[in-house]
């Protein structure tokens, strides 16, 4: 950490940096000023810039030291070099001899052979890297922390006055591509369904900041702390909006989240502090977001990375509040203007700023659907397609788009035709939803009069509305680690039976199946670090996890067993491979049950205990393991992968088998049939549940209980509707001999000879 008298040099060197920026001249020769400014400052011999240009190039654009003559001439890719190591890593480097680096890839044209030490530092702005910042020195000398400290500060500065518009246009510096105004397909991840056209409007954030250097520090500190009052003042206002509104929902927990977060110390003091040093408030604010958003990036962690984003939302709030006048407000769009909102990241209260009704959907360059505000659109119904790569560079304000967020596809500037017949899709996908809708009522009963049960995949209280817009049987699968997933903290017995008991109040007494925790793998918690695993999917998670961890399983039955009180308790384990597991996890429940009766405490009135069926060890134990369930659940999803050693998230493997071969088929049937014997209720709540064709050929399997996402069930009641189930049967029966890889082309022909609804 910088002491005091290195505040007072590097407040000296920001300001001669601002006014040179500030100063006569054009942009080539400020830039030449401002490395000799450098190069003095810091006793270096070498002073370069080098900023990315178009097709990660990165160019010498000034240098105090090195040869004039390689001034536009030197280009390295990202990853190239030094300098392209840093701009790779976004992370500064500082070493005492720079050709003993492997990286190190000698420039003959700029005659740097004979400088051994190198610091180089990422020019840094809005999250990304736009350039390297470097200083070099004839000795072998190690760059102190300060220095280095120094040299990043001053970067930061440097990029702000870069893309300041006292500079003119900052393509001057580092131009993009020319965009192509044609039509583009993009594809990226279903964060939430539902199909959209509108206008691009592109999120932006006040980012311009206008003063970067502060003349005088204590009034700068009271200017900021006005500010995060302000800002306190306008969050708790939304918060007592939205909260007033629909308390105890997910999204109104996110926001609270958020809003705590806005009171964190440690980031408000990293801020201060840069303040001290001389930067101006902005600045600081900026200076710290980018400090974390480059320390992030390098982290896999999508749980830890996603923290930023709400720390981004909070710092760009921050800077509209230090200029006064300037608040949310302004971005509400007028009603019916039809936005698709464009951005990279977006916070949850960023959403909200836009007003309702205005946003008819959401696209992302990052993003997950886990994110804070994948949940908060999800409240609001908006569709949200992310991790669109390019996205910024390719969309320019006002564009036309399309947005499908059932197949995480986005159009932008499409054609007439591609409008028209998406027109057309949306158009029809609204007759499809009133034919559900008009079906809602009618029983999942097929021609010959076979009930099968069909059940939601909920996660978020946010689903249970689709209980009863459905009419759904149950929920099939509530994944209870969403709740854990979302909290910055374990949550505590309290707070897990509220959270079930919401679930179970709103599901008008319908049957809901809880699934214990299955974390590890690739949901991770953000509070419970893991070691690095080779296989994570095959690694320390769920029923491994919290049998290792009995506390956690304790804590999540004795919260179910006070949710349900007096009413009916379903449970079910994930990942079970030995039935030993099973038995384990279930005498658990029993102390707890012991634990509630011995104080007192309501019994539930009734008990399932379920066992998904999800690794394959299991089918060789399955009379065993039916001796001792209330029920089974196939989970297909992850039986899938392992039974074909194919890894559900690998697209390269993820389709190479198919769940409609004779193989799998007959594995499926084999499990109806034990279950069948033992009188053990049997359902499959995997993806395939979900699909028309699949749900078929469970139907004609056996299954009677499905459980899928809510947007399956409409489908779902129409085909079985439509069905013989005894006809299928046979059929099926027929292929079930052979060795085909796939009978999805078998199916597909039954199902049109026999009009089925598919
Ligand atoms: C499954 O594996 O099929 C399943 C339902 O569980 P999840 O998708 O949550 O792993
Ligand atoms: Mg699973």
């Amino acid at each position: 950490m910088a002491d005091a008298t290195n505040w007072v040099g590097s407040r000296l060197l920001l300001r001669r940096l601002r006014d040179e920026m500030a100063g006569e001249g054009d942009a080539q020769s400020r830039l030449d000023q401002v490395v000799c400014i450098i190069a003095r400052d810091m006793v270096a011999e070498v002073c370069s810039i080098y900023l990315l240009r178009p097709g990660d190039i990165l160019e010498l654009f000034a240098t105090e030291g090195l040869l004039k003559t390689a001034v536009h001439r030197t280009r390295l890719r990202v990853g190239e070099g030094l300098v392209g190591d840093v701009a790779a890593h976004a992370r500064s480097l500082s070493l005492d001899e720079a050709q003993d680096h492997p990286q190190f890839a000698y420039r003959p044209e700029t005659g740097e052979e004979t400088y051994h030490s190198f610091l180089g530092v990422p020019i840094l702005r809005g999250g990304r890297v736009r350039g390297v910042l470097t200083i070099q020195n004839q000795s072998r000398r190690n760059y102190t922390e300060e220095e280095t400290e120094t040299l990043e500060t001053v970067s930061m500065v440097l990029a702000e006055l870069i893309a300041g518009s006292e500079l003119g246009s900052p393509n001057e510096f580092a131009a993009a591509d020319g965009i192509a105004l044609r039509p583009l397909r993009l594809e990226g991840a279903r964060l939430n369904g539902g199909l959209a056209m509108g206008k691009a409007v592109i999120h932006e954030r006040r980012t311009k900041i206008s003063q970067v250097v502060a003349e005088d520090p204590a009034a700068e500190l009271d200017r900021f702390d006005a500010a995060v009052q302000r800002m306190h003042r306008s969050l708790d206002e939304m918060m007592e909006e939205i909260g007033g509104q629909r308390a105890g929902e997910e999204h109104v927990e996110v926001l609270e989240a958020y809003r705590m977060f806005a009171e964190d110390r440690g980031w408000l003091s990293r801020i201060r502090e840069g303040i001290r040093s001389g930067l101006s408030a902005d600045a600081s604010v900026a200076k710290a977001l980018s400090d974390t958003r480059a320390r992030m990036a390098q982290f896999a962690d999508p749980y830890l990375r996603e923290r930023i984003l709400d720390m981004e939302d909070l710092a760009y709030r921050l800077l509209q509040h230090l200029h006064e006048g300037e608040n949310g407000e302004e971005r509400r769009l007028r009603k019916g203007h039809d936005a698709i909102l464009i951005t990279r990241s977006l916070g949850p209260a960023e959403l909200l700023d836009y007003g309702r009704g205005s946003v008819r959907a959401l696209v992302l360059e990052e993003g997950s659907a886990t994110a804070h505000v994948s949940i908060v659109a999800r409240a609001l119904g908006i569709p949200v397609v992310g991790q669109v790569s390019g996205l910024l560079d390719k969309v320019e304000p006002d564009d036309d788009m399309l947005v499908d967020g059932d197949n995480a596809v986005v159009v932008i500037r499409p054609g007439e035709d591609v409008r028209q017949s998406f027109a057309e899709a949306m158009e029809q996908g609204a007759r499809r939803q009133a034919a559900y809708t008009a079906a809602r009522d009618l029983p999942a009963v097929t021609r010959d009069g076979v009930e099968i049960s069909l059940n939601l995949n909920a996660g978020l209280l946010l689903d249970l509305p689709s209980l009863r817009e459905t009419n759904a049987a149950g929920i099939g699968l509530y994944r209870t680690e969403i709740l854990f997933m979302v909290r910055g903290e374990l949550p505590g017995v309290d707070e897990q039976a509220r959270a079930y008991r919401r679930v179970t109040d709103q599901a008008d007494g319908k049957r809901v199946v809880f699934r214990t925790l299955d974390a590890g793998g690739d949901k991770l918690l953000p509070y419970m670090p893991v070691a690095r695993e080779e296989n994570p999917a095959m690694g320390w998670r769920a029923i491994r996890m919290t049998l290792d961890r009995p506390f956690m399983l304790r804590q999540q039955l004795r919260a179910l067993i006070r949710a349900v009180a007096g009413r009916r308790l379903d449970v079910m384990f994930p990942m079970v491979a030995e039935v030993a597991e099973f038995t384990a996890a279930r005498d658990i429940l029993d102390l707890e049950l012991a634990r509630a009766k011995a104080r007192g405490e309501p019994l539930p009135e009734k008990i399932a205990v379920g066992c998904m069926l999800e690794v394959p060890s299991l089918l060789f134990q399955l009379p065993q393991l039916m001796a001792r369930v209330d029920f089974l659940a196939v989970g297909s999803n992850d039986l899938m992968q392992f039974l074909y050693a194919s890894d559900r998230g690998n697209v390269a493997v993820s389709e190479r088998y198919d769940i409609l071969s004779a193989g799998s088929l007959r594995m499926l049937h084999g499990v109806v049939r034990e279950a069948d014997k033992a009188g053990v209720p049997v359902s499959v709540c995997g993806e395939m549940a979900g699909r028309p064709l699949e749900a078929m050929a469970l139907a004609g399997l056996g299954f009677r209980s499905l459980s899928m996402a809510a947007s399956s069930i409409g489908p779902a009641r129409l085909m079985i509707r439509s069905l013989d189930a005894r006809q299928l049967s046979s059929f099926i029966n027929t292929l079930l001999d052979g060795t085909a890889p796939s009978l999805r082309s078998a199916l597909c022909n039954y199902a049109r000879d026999h009009d089925l609804r598919l």
